[in-house]
């Protein structure tokens, strides 16, 4: 096993079927083109390969398929399904929600019992504004779905100051009512944001959602897991919510995560745009093949920053949120 100076390994695998999008989100993709697939993008059967000699060469325990937008590819099937074979402790996936309704037989198939759907508003038209794609009606009647379905979600929500701010306490009372933990995520300078205006003019701290929590409502700081990058909250007899505080509470220090892109290359941190390709060793003897991947992983481990994200020009669609 790769282990860093500050004993940190790679642990969770976080694999983009695609690099393709249905939406156009504001502060991912800056000219509200809708994101198309990557050059190469590689088969089920050769990401499956790749999570397979992972698993032997790190020690991957946990697995979240991502994207882009993972429902969009026709791949998501026969990954999905593979990957619930493979004896990992835990599989999940991450999806803007809008194809659910659409893949619920295959959802339900694979046995997958954790996703993450990331809703920004539920306004339907700060939603379109936001998004750029697809509708709201249809994310909430998915979400609707899956809970009937016992599969337990997580809502994702970017807070941003000009765009949805006003969304913060109706998002907390949506998922509050139906048992499900919100987690904001602190805008993150990639892509576009790196440079600019742009990040400033949005961003929104924890200590800013915090204070517009506790108009509403009492909470409490609550344990969470050593390499969770969510801090947790509990508000008392009505349910938990999280942060993830890139900026405000940063937690490079427990980064366990290993990220494999669409065509095939690994990203040992968001905060990096070092890539290490994993294609030629697919096909090569597992004898020849996992002590050069681990030659990889201690570059993709040194790739991580000390403490805390630096910004990156590194589009979030490429190597998965
Ligand atoms: N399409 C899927 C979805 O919407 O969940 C998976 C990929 S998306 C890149 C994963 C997550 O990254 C989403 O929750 C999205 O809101 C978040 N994200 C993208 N760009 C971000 C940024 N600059 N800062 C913070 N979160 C971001």
């Amino acid at each position: 096993m790769i282990v860093d100076k500050l004993g940190r390994r790679f642990r969770n695998l976080r694999v983009s079927l695609t690099a393709a999008c249905n939406y156009a989100c504001t502060y991912c993709v800056p000219d509200g083109k809708r994101l198309v697939p990557a050059k190469n993008e590689m088969p089920a059967t050769d990401l499956l390969k790749a999570v397979k000699l992972l698993q032997q060469a790190a020690g991957i325990d946990k697995l979240r398929i991502t994207g882009g937008e993972p429902l969009v590819t026709p791949k998501f099937d026969d990954f999905l399904l593979g990957v619930m074979q493979l004896p990992l402790e835990d599989v999940s996936l991450t999806t803007n929600g809008q194809l659910l309704g659409k893949k619920r037989a295959v959802i339900r198939e694979s046995g997958i019992k954790r996703i993450n759907v990331s809703l920004d508003t539920l306004n339907p038209m700060r939603f379109k504004q936001i998004a750029r794609g697809g509708d709201l009606h249809t994310v909430l009647e998915n979400i609707d779905a899956m809970l009937e379905d016992g599969v337990r979600l997580k809502i994702n929500m970017v807070p941003l100051r000009t765009q949805n701010q006003a969304d913060v306490l109706a998002m907390l009372d949506y998922c509050l009512e139906r048992g499900i933990e919100l987690r904001y995520i602190e805008l993150m300078r990639m892509g576009h944001l790196a440079t600019g205006n742009g990040f400033q003019a949005d961003f929104l701290s924890m200590a800013a959602l915090l204070d517009i929590i506790s108009e509403k409502y009492e909470f409490a700081r609550t344990d969470a897991p050593y390499d969770s990058t969510a801090a947790r909250f509990q508000i008392p007899g009505a349910g938990v919510f999280g942060i993830i505080a890139n900026e405000s509470e940063p937690f490079c220090r427990t980064c366990t995560r290993l990220r494999l892109s669409s065509d095939g290359y690994l990203y040992g941190c968001l905060s990096n745009s070092r890539r290490h390709s994993m294609q030629a060793l697919l096909d090569l003897p597992s004898y020849q093949s996992l002590p050069k991947l681990q030659n990889i992983l201690m570059g993709a481990l040194a790739d991580k920053q000390l403490a805390a994200f630096q910004g990156e020009t590194t589009v979030m669609k490429f190597i998965g949120g």
